[in-house]
């Protein structure tokens, strides 16, 4: 349908320029049109700059970037739109200005032509409702630089006809492009998905469980995030990630899952933004900032551990232990749980060391779930006194880890963000927002997560997230910590997310 179709696009800020480099990277002719004189040369010289970079390092020809920087045409008025087969509008995030454009632009289409908005946060179904042709419009969310960033949220409203769906996703597909569906719903995928991410940061540092480096470093060398949860923020802008969380908020009828944190609320009324404004979170005025975790010294040389029946998620670090020489006893009573000469070592389910301690009448140290025991560098452990806590982190450094000590707050920090992010993903799948792996997909392209969240619940099961869920919520006696019942539905029915999608 759109196979050679001018597009148009309104607002060449950011993300419209982006957009542009990747329509005409795709063949296509390109309509760029921005109000503002100052806007439309900051594009030509942002589209100027890409093609240089290109001939330089990505070894494009000179010929080849006359041919499709050609193809972008600056446009000082809408008239220009007259041709386009698809409109995509990326002016700033205002619903008025947004719905005021819409209408005007639909107007100069042609019957058959789409139109569609690349808003991160605002409803397709209530943008669509003024329009003349709702069938024909809907959401393309692309992910910032456009013309890198693979994933496009392709959204659809509630009168969004499929078959434009399918044909704005193969049109994303010939520009290189992986589109997933999605139905309109606030944050779509990734904006939804990812909250926890950031949400669960927040708790941890008001909580003081750790210092932001630390939660940082934490989820990255033990989580397997390419960046930390801070680190991010900071990069993103912290008045534009607390305006997606405030919108998410009220746009969910203030479900206290999404309730901003006062922390990031005082660092913006302080004008502290993170990068763009030399400080944030960190201090970067000097250039990138030094980070650096809390330690364990050096604890006790553990002689003799006794493992008995372990969860698939922590059988590498059986392996791990027999790797290092250590002698080892089987011991059938401990499920999921170690004894480091006579010491309880168990893995984090949501509890705090201080409760399970109190129930089992003797000391246990905790550690924080890793992705892989194999590959992290850094393993998380806590407890309620001090002996205990060198035991954990004697072993670990006799596996090669660098051990970093959290308070004794229940779900440490890999363990409650992970477990909060598949819940979140599960409650999408629930309510129809987009099935498996179009959501997996999604926060692999466009959040860079080392693996689906769903594909992450398989390897782990559902039992353990709704565990972790389950704890968290007897703790904190909060709504935040509320199981998706779709969870419980297939713990019950023993299903797992890959099966039942085959
Ligand atoms: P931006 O401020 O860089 O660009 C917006 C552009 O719109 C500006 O150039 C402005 O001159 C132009 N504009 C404003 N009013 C206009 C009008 N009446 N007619 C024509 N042009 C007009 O913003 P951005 O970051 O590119 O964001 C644009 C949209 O994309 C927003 O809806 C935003 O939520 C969404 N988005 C942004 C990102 C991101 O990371 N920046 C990612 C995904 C989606």
């Amino acid at each position: 349908m759109l196979n050679r179709a001018t597009v148009g696009i309104i607002g060449a800020g950011t993300m419209g320029t982006g957009i542009a480099l990747a329509a005409s990277a795709g063949g296509h002719r390109v309509v760029l049109h921005d109000a503002f004189p100052a806007a439309r040369t900051r594009a030509s010289e942002a589209i100027a700059a890409h093609f240089d970079r290109q001939c330089a390092r990505s070894g494009m020809t000179g010929e080849e970037a006359r041919r499709q920087s050609a193809l972008i045409e600056l446009a000082s008025d809408m008239d220009a739109f007259a041709g386009c087969g698809i409109v995509i509008e990326a002016v700033s995030e205002e619903e008025t200005l947004k719905a005021a454009i819409l209408s005007e632009v639909e107007g100069l289409l042609a019957e058959d032509a789409i139109l569609a908005t690349n808003t991160s946060s605002l409803s397709i179904t209530r943008l669509a409702q003024p329009l003349r042709r709702p069938a024909r419009f809907l959401g393309m969310h692309f992910f910032n630089p456009a013309q890198v960033m693979p994933l496009v949220e392709v959204v659809s409203g509630h009168r969004t006809s499929p078959e434009v769906r399918d044909a704005v996703c193969a049109l994303a597909r010939r520009w290189g492009k992986v589109p997933v569906q999605c139905r309109s719903a606030p944050g779509f995928i990734v904006n939804k998905v990812a909250r926890p991410y950031y949400g669960e940061a927040w708790r941890l540092l008001e909580q003081k469980a750790a210092s932001a480096a630390t939660i940082d470093l934490i989820l990255e060398e033990a989580g397997g995030f390419r960046m930390g949860p801070f680190t991010l923020m900071d990069l993103i802008g912290h008045d534009v990630n607390l305006s997606v969380t405030r919108s998410l908020f009220a746009q969910t009828s203030f479900d206290p899952r999404y309730r901003p944190s006062l922390l990031q609320q005082d660092l913006v009324d302080a004008g502290l933004l993170g990068r763009k404004s030399g400080h944030g979170i960190y201090d970067h005025s000097g250039g990138a900032p030094e980070r650096a975790a809390e330690e364990l010294g050096p604890g006790p040389t553990p002689r003799r551990v006794a493992i008995g029946r372990l969860s698939p998620r922590l059988a590498p670090l059986a392996d791990l232990i027999a790797q290092a020489g250590l002698d080892i006893e089987t011991h059938p009573s401990l499920h999921d749980a170690l004894e480091v000469d006579g010491t309880l070592v168990a893995p984090s389910d949501g509890r705090t060391a201080a409760e399970l301690t109190a129930a089992l009448g003797r000391p246990i140290a905790l550690f924080d779930l890793a992705l892989d025991y194999r590959e992290a560098g850094r393993i998380v452990v806590t407890a309620s006194a001090d002996a205990p806590r060198a035991v954990a982190a004697g072993l670990f450094q006799r596996l090669g880890k660098a051990v970093t000590p959290v308070a004794d707050v229940p779900g440490m920090v890999v363990t409650r963000t992970l477990a909060m992010i598949a819940n979140e993903a599960a409650e999408l799948v629930s309510h129809a927002v987009a099935d498996v792996e179009d959501i997996d997909h999604a926060l692999r392209l466009g959040a860079s997560y080392p693996v689906g969240p769903l594909e992450w619940t398989d390897s782990v099961g559902t039992d353990f997230v709704l565990a972790v869920i389950g704890n968290l919520s007897d703790f904190y006696r909060e709504d935040r910590y509320r199981p998706a019942p779709l969870l419980r539905a297939m713990s019950a029915a023993r299903k797992r997310f890959y099966q039942d999608a085959e």
